[in-house]
């Protein structure tokens, strides 16, 4: 298959592009240990997304890999988990905010965080920012104690040039980002990469 030029995403920042039903795109951790939050909505109804609550009913697991699919509020499936050379990602926290920098980093100067980039990538595509639900987490490592249900947000598992490839089964506008928290990448901000088949 012919594959689009490999974009790079800055860190701390976020991009919104289509991806037609059938193609792969994949999202790639270029120099390791960094989140990407990725966003699929409905190119035909924008109040079609993705659904965390849907995806891990449907899954009956928290942590998702090649093979599983990705539902959305409507419990259509939206994107399938084609390649995975990392095996953790995460599915159960919001994109970071402004209010996340308030509200967990004393000592962090505020930042519109994946929240706001997501908001200001898709807004050209008419998504309001209250709309905005959880982003599925590509690399981010959030363990989860079985018996307590408390978790900790530690470094991804990712290493340089891992990645994860989604195949589209209809046509989506995606929202991705290089995560502004440093709580998500060991504390220093790095790019993302993605390619389009
Ligand atoms: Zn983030």
């Amino acid at each position: 298959m012919s594959a689009t030029p490999q974009k790079q995403i800055p860190p701390r920042s976020g991009a919104a592009f289509k991806l037609k039903a059938g193609q792969e795109l994949t999202v790639i951790d270029p120099l390791g240990g960094q989140v990407a939050d990725l966003l699929a909505i409905s190119a035909a109804d924008i109040r079609e997304m993705l659904s965390s609550g849907r995806t891990l009913d449907y899954a009956e697991r928290i942590y998702l890999t090649t093979g599983n699919k990705l539902y959305s509020n409507r419990s259509n499936v939206m994107l399938e988990i084609t390649e995975d050379t990392v095996g953790r990602h995460d599915f159960l926290l919001t994109p970071c905010s402004e209010a996340t920098f308030r509200l967990c980093y004393d000592n962090e100067p505020p930042h519109q965080g994946c929240h706001g980039n997501l908001f200001h990538a898709l807004k050209p595509y008419g998504i309001e920012e209250d709309a905005i639900p959880v982003a599925f987490n590509c690399f981010m490592n959030v363990p989860v104690d079985g018996a307590t249900g408390t978790f900790k947000v530690l470094p991804p598992l990712s290493k340089a040039g891992d990645h994860i490839t989604f195949r589209a089964h209809m046509d989506l506008i995606i929202g991705l980002t290089a995560c502004s928290a440093p709580a998500s990448n060991g504390g220093t901000f790095k790019p993302i990469d993605y390619v389009v088949r």
